[in-house]
């Protein structure tokens, strides 16, 4: 290979490297969640040109990632692990073509276009563990409003639940995910840092809950609190999900998140909890497993 070649080569991998993208392909295609997106991921894989959904060639921008985790710091998080290897760069990367949906999906495989905000978030009138007005307590408002109902019920039941941490901007993933891969290079920082577009968290539908205290919040410990049995049994009547479920790890390429719980509406929620299902088994974007 020529010098120049290999110092073009050279550029173009460090400003991947800085801009938090790699040479995987890249894929418009629509969020999976109709009936036309049916189909495994899988297979989707290699189709490059054909979208099941005419909609879906609509977005262009590609974010070119694969391998969420989550942040960090708890604080931020909670998600700490990825159930997966780290290594997953065989997986195609899609950008969904409708992130606004309420029943988005959003994991490693189809992610957010880089220019998305949702134009709905608004500040959820609930317990959070935190006082700040800050961007990580919002969700988007459909979400917002199930959230304070889901809240009250618990109450009833003698539950105090709190918000941990809900809506988070591309741009702040995006800044969080580039100072872990300036701290410890990106191939250590994918293993526990959602790349930008690929964290639920910036869909502004999903949040992760704790007791009021806050004790264990976001972490392993959570499993088995009376709270986490409560959003097991009862989030989906609020339209809520619990998106990674024990057992389905490799389905969404989590590891169990009691915590963790999604929008997706009510009778999205109540056909996943019925059938014990992933958000990803329900858009077909992979077949249902046994
Ligand atoms: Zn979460």
């Amino acid at each position: 290979m020529k010098k120049t070649s290999v110092t073009a080569l050279l550029l173009a991998l460090s400003l991947s490297a800085l801009t938090g993208c790699t040479s995987e392909k890249k894929e418009t295609v629509s969020s999976p969640v109709s009936p036309a997106g049916s189909g495994t991921a899988e297979s989707k894989t290699n189709s490059s040109n054909h979208s099941p959904n005419p909609a879906a060639n609509s977005t262009t921008e590609g974010k070119t990632n694969s391998n969420e985790g989550a942040l960090k710091s708890p604080a931020d998080s909670g998600e700490a692990n990825s159930a997966t290897d780290p290594d997953t760069s065989k997986d195609a990367q899609h950008v969904v073509a409708q992130p606004e949906s309420i029943a988005v999906l959003v994991n490693k495989q189809f992610v957010l276009p880089e220019s998305y905000e949702p134009s709905d978030l608004v500040y959820p009138n609930t317990r959070f563990i935190f006082k700040e007005k800050v961007e990580k307590r919002k969700l988007r408002k459909e979400a917002a409003e199930a959230l304070e109902q889901m809240f009250k019920g618990a109450e009833k039941d003698g539950v105090y639940l709190a918000g941990v941490s809900a809506y988070r901007s591309y741009t702040t993933q995006k800044s969080l995910f580039n100072n872990y891969v300036k701290q410890d290079g990106e191939k250590k920082a994918r293993t526990y840092s959602a790349v930008p577009g690929t964290s639920e968290h910036e869909t502004g539908l999903a949040i992760d809950v704790s007791g009021t205290n806050g004790k264990c919040a976001a972490t392993d410990c959570f499993a088995g609190t009376r709270e986490a049995g409560w959003l097991a049994e009862h989030a989906p009547e609020y339209g809520f999900i619990i998106r990674y479920p024990k057992g389905k790890e490799s389905i969404t390429g989590y590891k169990y998140e009691p915590w963790h719980i999604r929008y997706v509406g009510k009778k999205a929620a109540a056909q996943i909890a019925q059938k014990g299902i992933t958000l990803e088994e329900y858009s077909r974007a992979i077949p249902v497993s046994k």
